[in-house]
């Protein structure tokens, strides 16, 4: 994908000789086996020679040892690559050497380059900016890359790799084009309409035209904002009454230390966020300070955050100890805010509900405080009280967990069913699916339930059947305003007027081609590069 007119805009800056080399070491942190050390501009070709390098053919794989310009002595040997100008990612002569990842070779290649004449260290994101500059990439796919190189999850990588080969730019351009179709037709009418022999209606048309686009448009934006969703990763507040189990029961889902657990009620002040991947979708869980009345000023500002981000956030965990009476109707009351988030109620500590309290106590010896290593004796109890098992088999069916996350559940998995097995109980009658599940954090009875409960959730609310092509509020708000212009533009009576018509659709294609960069561009380039490291 190339972008004519941008290109030629700079392409007379690239000719210049005075265009800065740049040069940066694009891998990762040393020490690694192996390292990417790229250098891109004018003086490419002559890095590499500085270095003592033969200058393999282009796009074809060297071997040298590379150099100190100016004692001679090898600092290292390593494939060598050389791309030429218009052909290479950049849009520029590039040269990639791959020495070896040790800290000393990478200090010492990169002194020495800095050495060379019109060679400076790259900025954060600067390949890439000058690849968008040189018509190889639209802004969209810029996102796409930064996305990409950001993706924690199979989920959101699908989706930046999708958006960095051009899904939604394609898609904007091609809108772009038809727009500008419809725009010739009206400005035709404009300019003949004095002459008698100019087709009658050419405004029909452009306004079917117009029609269709907007219905288009509006069907991209109709995505329950999905791609921003998977993006972010969906929220979720663990809230609820103090030492209800909040930090015990994140910490299990974390399988860290995220969330200090202490017996005594409002320890935690601050909302603690962790990260999951859960079925490739990437979910953000928030442990909420204890969520009550309280006089004491540090806790209130707690307080107030805590209902803050719980408001903001796609589903509320409502945490209560199993033995208080409760409710979804009531832990939804709860909440500050009527037509808040979904919420689940999770009724906790069901290991001391059935059969009396033996075992494991709040904050007792027996439940330990790290909420992940309860003793044999509490973790056969729990088992063997709680009806975790029907879900256990649950997630091991539906193979729903994947990587590190897998391990850890089944071995829980595996725990509950050789538990299960040895006690030979299997009770029913406990909550385990939404919106009421019952669990014990401390023993992690009905815990996988609630991880598969959590990973469908998030499944449904952050992919759908066709992908989003909306990845970002930057294309959500381009879109919107390609929208608005269209729906003016086929509204009477501007439907029916040449100038105002041709001025809506105008602004449409404008929108377009700010969403891909092709106009009104900087304003959001230094936003958009601020997410790149330097190297990229
Ligand atoms: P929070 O204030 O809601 O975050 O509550 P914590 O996670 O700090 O837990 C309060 C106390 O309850 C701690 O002593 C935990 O060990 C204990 N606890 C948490 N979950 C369970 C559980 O499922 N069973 C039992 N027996 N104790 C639990």
């Amino acid at each position: 994908m190339t972008f004519p007119a941008l290109s030629a805009l700079v392409r007379g800056a690239m000719n210049e000789p005075s265009r800065d080399t740049i040069f940066a070491l694009s891998s990762g942190r040393p020490p690694a086996a192996i390292a990417v050390i790229r250098v891109a501009g004018p003086r490419a070709r002559a890095a590499l020679e500085a270095l003592g390098v033969k200058v393999p053919e282009p796009r074809r794989v060297g071997f040298a040892r590379l150099r100190d310009p100016a004692s001679g002595e090898v600092i290292d040997e390593g494939l060598v690559l050389f791309f030429e100008g218009a052909k290479s990612e950049v849009g520029e002569d590039t040269a990639e050497l791959q020495p070896h990842g040790g800290r000393a070779i990478i200090a010492t290649l990169l002194a020495a380059l800095g050495r060379v004449e019109g060679l400076r260290p790259a900025e954060a994101g600067e390949f890439t900016r000058r690849a968008f500059e040189n018509g190889k990439l639209d802004l969209t796919a810029v996102e796409g890359l930064a996305d990409l190189v950001m993706a924690e999850t199979e989920g959101q990588r699908r989706q930046a790799y999708r958006q960095m080969r051009g899904a939604l730019g394609k898609q904007a351009d091609a809108w772009r084009e038809r727009l500008i179709k419809a725009l010739a037709l009206v400005e035709a009418r404009i300019d003949f309409s004095d002459e008698s022999d100019v087709p009658e209606n050419l405004l029909a048309p452009a306004g079917a035209i117009a029609r269709e686009l907007a219905t288009e448009i509006a069907a991209a934006l109709a995505d329950g904002h999905r791609g921003e969703r998977l993006r972010e990763g969906m929220v979720v507040a663990i809230a609820g009454p103090p030492n209800a189990g909040k930090s015990t029961l994140l910490n299990r889902l974390a399988r860290r230390e995220a969330a200090i657990v202490s017996p005594y009620a409002g320890t935690t002040r601050d909302v603690i966020e962790v990260h999951l991947d859960l079925g490739g979708m990437p979910v953000t869980l928030l442990d909420t300070a204890g969520i009550r009345e309280t006089d004491d000023p540090v806790e209130m500002e707690g307080v107030k955050r805590a209902q803050a981000r719980a408001a903001e956030a796609d589903l509320v965990l409502w945490v209560v100890d199993a033995r208080e009476d409760s409710s979804v109707a009531a832990a939804a009351d709860r909440r500050s805010d009527e037509s808040g988030p979904l919420t689940w109620l999770v009724r906790n500590k069901i290991d001391l509900t059935q059969g009396g309290s033996r075992g494991v106590e709040d904050g007792g010896a027996a439940g330990g405080t790290d909420g992940r290593e309860p003793p044999k004796e509490a973790a056969a109890n729990g088992a063997a009280r709680g009806a975790q098992n029907s879900d256990a088999f649950e997630g091991v069916g539906r193979g729903a967990l994947r990587n590190n996350e897998q391990k850890d559940w089944s071995n829980d998995l595996l725990a509950n069913v050789v538990t299960r097995g040895l006690r030979g109980t299997s009770e029913s009658g406990v909550q385990c699916t939404e919106p009421e599940f019952s669990i014990s954090a401390t023993t992690g009875a009905g815990v996988s339930c609630l991880v598969s409960a959590l990973e469908r959730q998030a499944a449904e609310l952050l992919s759908g059947s066709e992908p989003a092509l909306v990845t970002r509020a930057r294309h959500r708000r381009a879109l919107e305003d390609a929208l608005a212009a269209l729906a003016r533009a086929t509204a009477r009576p501007v439907a029916d007027r040449e100038d105002l018509l041709a001025e809506e659709l105008r602004l449409a294609a404008r929108a377009l081609g700010r969403l891909t960069g092709r106009v009104d561009v900087e304003d959001v380039l230094d936003v958009i590069f601020s997410d790149f490291c330097i190297g990229k």
